[in-house]
């Protein structure tokens, strides 16, 4: 068996539709093509969003399709403890601080000062104002919730010259057609948030972790994806983590050029298979989409 090891990694948020097939069957295929291994991994740390049921359909829709894949299969919502010992590291390294701020105070905020919230991947590229000692501990007394957000200032200086020459391997392309050897700039995010109020850890560090923990060697995943890529080389450098290759995809869309979500019914591949469609039918359709 050669050293290939790609994973699909979907959140049971919703059924699968005909652009997780199209990921899902990309990674299994370039595994099988490449001698290698292909796992299935769960991300449901948003526990208001992930249901029992979906995660069930996910295992069976990945199933029909006629995948397979190691067992026992990471879920995200049992290694807490993991994540959490990653934002240790990181705030030991002195590059996160706590963040009070409410979604209406920053967006308030950016109103008054639209200079401070240019377009990010995630919403405005905000960066935030760590507090003095004394009044993060009163803000803490009182009870308040908070969010850590990555200071890219403190990473860059923690990383020092290392910083502007964080680069990755594209092997397909990004949205706007990147490919190569791709320089890092996670300033597209201003100061991330890296460990949410909600559930105290954030999509970033799991997959991140998750990523190097399990030896994956290549991530094949949607476009939409690869802005957050940059974040991702940033997260490895300051944890030390290996940096796998990417392989970003297309996006699978309708015949009106929308993509697909979760909420278009008729595109699950529950939906498709109640309709009479098939495996193969399914590999046919998206098919004349497989090209880069
Ligand atoms: N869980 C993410 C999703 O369902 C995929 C993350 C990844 O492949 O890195 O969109």
């Amino acid at each position: 068996m050669s050293s290939f090891v790609t994973r699909f990694a979907p959140s049971p948020t919703g059924y699968l539709h005909l652009g997780h097939a199209f990921s899902a069957l990309l990674a299994f295929d370039a595994a099988r093509e490449a001698g290698g291994r292909f796992l299935l991994r769960l991300e449901d740390i948003d526990r208001t969003r992930c249901k029992p049921a979906f995660e069930a359909a996910i295992f069976e829709d990945l199933a029909w399709l006629g995948l397979e894949w190691e067992t026992p299969v990471r879920r995200q919502s049992d290694h807490f403890e993991d994540y959490r010992n990653a934002l240790v590291r990181l705030k030991g390294k002195n590059v996160v601080y706590r963040c009070f701020k409410t979604r209406k105070e920053i967006a308030d905020e950016i109103a008054r000062a639209p200079h401070l919230g240019a377009d990010g991947p995630e919403g405005p590229q905000y960066t935030g104002t760590p507090l003095s000692k004394d009044e993060e501990s009163d803000r803490i007394d009182s009870g308040a919730a908070f969010a850590w957000r990555l200071s890219l200032a403190r990473a860059r200086d923690a990383l020092g010259g290392d910083f502007s020459s964080l680069s990755f391997t594209e092997e397909r392309r990004g949205g706007r057609g990147e490919t190569g050897t791709i320089n890092a700039t996670p300033e597209i995010f201003g100061d991330p948030v890296i460990a949410r109020k909600d559930y105290g850890t954030s999509y970033h560090i799991a997959a991140v972790y998750d990523d190097a923990l399990q030896g994956v060697t290549h991530v094949i995943r949607g476009e939409d994806l690869f802005p957050a890529t940059h974040l991702h080389r940033l997260l490895q450098a300051l944890l030390d983590l290996p940096t796998p290759v990417y392989r970003h995809h297309r996006l699978v869309t309708d015949e009106t050029g929308k993509r697909f979500a979760k909420r278009d019914r008729s595109v699950t591949l529950r939906a498709l298979r109640e309709s009479g469609e098939t495996p193969a039918d399914i590999r046919r359709r998206l098919g004349a989409a497989s090209g880069v």
